[in-house]
């Protein structure tokens, strides 16, 4: 039996609605940014697996340095104990965060960075025995699947069924550069009608909102709104950092630094599960207290696992070597002259860019997972491209180390596709 009939048995994919999409792809090797599946079939992975692997699939450098590292120390609790791998992680990733970052928490997937970095936000404020009920983020957001970062991401058919379960959130509308003076009478009416503790948002580039970009002079008004008013901000990294906008954060292209960042995704090149929520001395000072009860009490059990820790040390190391900055450039500059061919294609509406990060709307209404999506990803796959549209959207987000040859691949078969839509 193949490995795809074999997974219908028992397995529950995420995000998956199984009636309407059976069929699970069998992948049984990657390197680089070639993907394999059980057929021999080769995928260029042109979204670096959900924006991960960014420096390829199973990379030596990193690899080895977490060979290494399981014979030495494997996993030992975070609570009252710590180790080199953190100590070091910490000390490497305080040199690239914006300045004002001082202190760095553990856990292991997005949600939950962004769930820690919303209970900073209101523990904060608790703390200096000024509680507030309010959260501020931004419409079709999305920061994850867990209860709070479900409460913070725009509404859809996927939270929709608890919502009645959410914190309490007040969407504004996203900087297009149009729509200044709305956002801004719109946060001074919410926060003078309510007790805001904190803001939410991805920094520039919205990832699940089809790569929805932002005006930087939009983002730069409302982050100074906030600052002004002690509403902490928490930029919700955990897919624009790491190098994903040209800079090592997105936070870096902003006027204002953030009180909390949340990272994850590209954090360990993909290898494996784990995220930082980061904060200012500003934050921390509010936890540091004689009073035990004002301790941030939140814990997962693989919490800074040294293993990962491991993994993104040398992620980091790459990340800054000059091969991978160079790689960053180049990217960069081939997706624009992409853009130049692509643009004038008349089923193209609007294309859009951010560092690495490439994204076209096509002229075509479709679903989210319609079945015209569901063509267009077979028409990817059948040519050798694991892309994967959302609606109308197709993105391209890949190692940064794809080759030139196989990134003109990903183009090519991106306009051919546009005959079949
Ligand atoms: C993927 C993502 C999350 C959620 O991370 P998980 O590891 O899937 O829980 C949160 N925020 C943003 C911006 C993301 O892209």
């Amino acid at each position: 039996m193949s490995l795809n009939e074999r997974d219908k048995k028992h397995l529950w994919h995420p995000l998956t609605q199984h009636k309407l999409h059976p069929d699970a792809i069998a992948i049984t090797k990657a390197n680089g940014c070639i993907l394999t599946d059980e057929n021999g079939n080769e995928y260029i992975d042109a979204i670096a697996s959900w924006y991960t692997c960014m420096y390829g699939h199973c990379n030596p450098y990193i690899t080895n340095k977490v060979m290494g590292q399981m014979q030495q120390l494997d996993q030992v609790v975070f609570s009252g104990f710590t180790h080199e791998p953190a100590i070091k992680l910490s000390e490497e990733l305080i040199k690239i965060l914006p300045d004002n970052q001082n202190k760095i928490f553990f856990s292991d997937n997005g949600s939950t960075a962004v769930e820690i970095g919303i209970k900073m936000a209101l523990q904060y404020h608790f703390n200096s025995d000024d509680k507030k009920d309010t959260l501020i983020a931004f419409e079709d957001g999305f920061h994850g699947d867990t209860f709070g970062a479900m409460s913070v991401s725009g509404l859809s058919v996927y939270n929709g069924p608890f919502e009645d379960f959410f914190l309490t959130v007040k969407r504004i509308p996203v900087p297009n550069g149009k729509n200044h003076d709305v956002i801004l009478k719109n946060l001074q009416s919410l926060a003078s009608k309510n007790k805001v503790a904190g803001f939410v948002y991805e920094p520039l580039v919205q990832g699940a909102a089809a790569m929805k970009m932002h005006d930087v002079e939009g983002l730069n008004m409302i982050l100074k709104f906030c600052k002004d008013q002690n509403i902490i901000t928490v930029a919700d990294e955990v897919m624009t950092g790491f190098g994903k906008t040209g800079k090592h954060f997105a936070s870096l292209h902003l006027e204002s630094q953030p009180d909390i960042i949340c990272l994850s995704k590209a954090l360990t090149g993909g290898l494996l599960p784990m995220a930082l929520t980061t904060c200012s001395q500003k934050i921390y000072a509010a936890f540091y207290s004689d009073d035990i009860g004002k301790g941030l009490f939140h814990g997962h059990t693989y919490s800074a696992n040294p293993l990962a820790c491991t993994a993104a040390l040398a992620s980091i190391e790459l990340l800054q070597s000059e091969n991978i900055q160079r790689n960053i450039t180049r990217i960069i500059k081939s997706h624009e002259a992409f853009n130049k061919r692509i643009k004038i294609h008349p089923k193209v509406k609007e294309t859009r860019q951010t560092g690495v990060i490439f994204a076209l709307d096509l002229n075509v209404e479709m679903e989210r997972y319609g079945n015209l999506r569901d063509q267009l990803f077979k028409f990817f796959m059948e040519n050798g491209v694991f892309l994967r549209p959302l609606g109308n959207t197709i993105y391209i987000q890949a190692p940064y180390l794809i080759t030139e040859e196989q990134l003109e691949k990903v183009y090519r078969v991106i306009e051919e596709s546009l005959s079949i839509v």
